[in-house]
């Protein structure tokens, strides 16, 4: 059955028909090596400073903060590892929250492997960071506070200028993975005030394997990736100029049109949810009524999620249970059981994430289509 309903755009999109036109060059004609000295290199490496350059425009930082990255996975990896490493003596503390990706989770249990305290901060039952939770936990000798900007799973939105302050005062570095956010919702670095953020190309229309990770002007972190001297010797390996490209364009196009895109998906949940209270299901919406335009993480009493989502599949259409990375593992998902999910519903629990390639109609049709399993 080929999907007709693709409706998991948190675990990646579709790269956009002028990502892909813009990418082409890249490819072939101008395959040069950015880094080289002839001619050749020229229009790549030009290519390159000018996405950095539009990349930045897109989230108020200054070129020279955005660092190319393999996608939000390395990003996050990097931002941890790379301020923890600046610790020679392999010792402070590392906080972060319970419901993070694994990206940071497993980078987390790694570090603490190595001698770091690890300390996760636990979330209120829509998700939610307390900043006088995290006020609590720190101390002299915190490293790093690593809170995601907004959930994979359930979206929920943190306060994450709140917890940034909070941490700044006690003189530590913040980092926030944003890679659900960028492109979604209005992300701006110096409002934020954070020192590092994460983000990823293919969850906004870019290619996959493509990323960046902001740092602030003035913070030194070490690097993850040693050799060449790319990305000012902060990151080295040869830039793939292709991906970069594309998601600059991609990264563009959203924040274009950001305003009527979080209007439009914001619609469209609101009409799959009043077309499933209408049929009497008994469910509940889990995370903050502040959450990702589009995003729905739900948990209906007495089903079980992977078989909807089995169902859903056999009749076109594509949603997530748990994470992404996950969809293989049939364990309860880390975040709904952090978030407190009650019995009798965390095992039905499924994840629908609308993107700007769903109309009324598909909403219409999930809806109809779950109501149609379970009852
Ligand atoms: N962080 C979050 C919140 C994510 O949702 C994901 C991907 O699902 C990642 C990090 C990893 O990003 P990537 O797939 O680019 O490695």
């Amino acid at each position: 059955m080929q999907i007709r309903i693709y409706a998991d755009h948190a675990a990646t999109t579709a790269l956009s028909p002028a990502a892909y036109a813009a990418m082409q060059p890249w490819l072939q004609d101008e395959y040069g090596n950015p880094s080289t000295l002839y001619s050749l290199a020229r229009k790549p490496r030009k290519a390159v400073a000018s996405a950095r350059k539009r990349i930045a425009a897109c989230i108020g930082a200054k070129p020279e903060e955005i660092h190319f990255t393999s996608g939000g996975t390395e990003a996050d990896n990097w931002a941890l590892e790379g301020a923890a490493f600046c610790s020679p003596d392999r010792q402070g503390q590392i906080v972060t929250s319970s419901i993070e990706h694994h990206a940071v989770l497993h980078t987390c249990d790694f570090l603490g492997r190595l001698g770091y305290c690890i300390d996760l901060l636990p979330v209120n039952q829509d998700g939610t960071v307390a900043a006088s939770v995290l006020e609590e936990l720190l101390r002299e000798d915190t490293i790093l506070v690593s809170i995601m900007l907004a959930n994979n799973e359930i979206g929920t939105i943190q306060p994450i200028r709140e917890l940034a302050e909070v941490t700044h005062r006690h003189k530590s570095l913040f980092h926030t993975d944003g890679v659900q956010a960028v492109g979604h919702i209005p992300v701006d670095v110096k409002e934020l005030g954070v020192d590092m953020l994460s983000a990823s190309a293919h969850k906004f229309n870019g290619p996959k394997g493509c990323g960046f990770l902001y740092i602030r002007d003035g913070i030194a972190i070490e690097p993850l990736m040693h050799g060449g001297a790319q990305e000012h010797g902060s990151r080295a390996g040869t830039e793939n100029v292709a991906g970069i490209v594309g998601m600059a364009t991609a990264l563009e196009e959203h924040q274009k049109q950001l305003k009527h895109e979080m209007t439009y998906l914001c619609g469209l949940a609101d009409i799959l949810l009043g077309h499933l209270r209408e049929t009497g299901l008994d469910f509940l919406v889990n995370g903050s009524s502040n959450r990702i335009p589009g995003s729905l993480s739900l948990s209906f009493r007495g089903a079980d999620g992977e078989m909807l989502l089995h169902r859903l599949d056999l009749m076109g259409t594509a949603v997530a249970t748990g994470s992404a990375c996950d969809s293989k593992a049939a364990v309860l998902s880390h975040v709904i059981q952090a978030i407190g999910v009650p019995d009798d519903y965390k095992h039905g629990t499924v994840r629908i994430t609308l993107g700007m390639d769903n109309n009324e109609k598909d909403a219409r049709t999930i809806a109809g289509q779950i109501a149609r399993i379970l009852k």
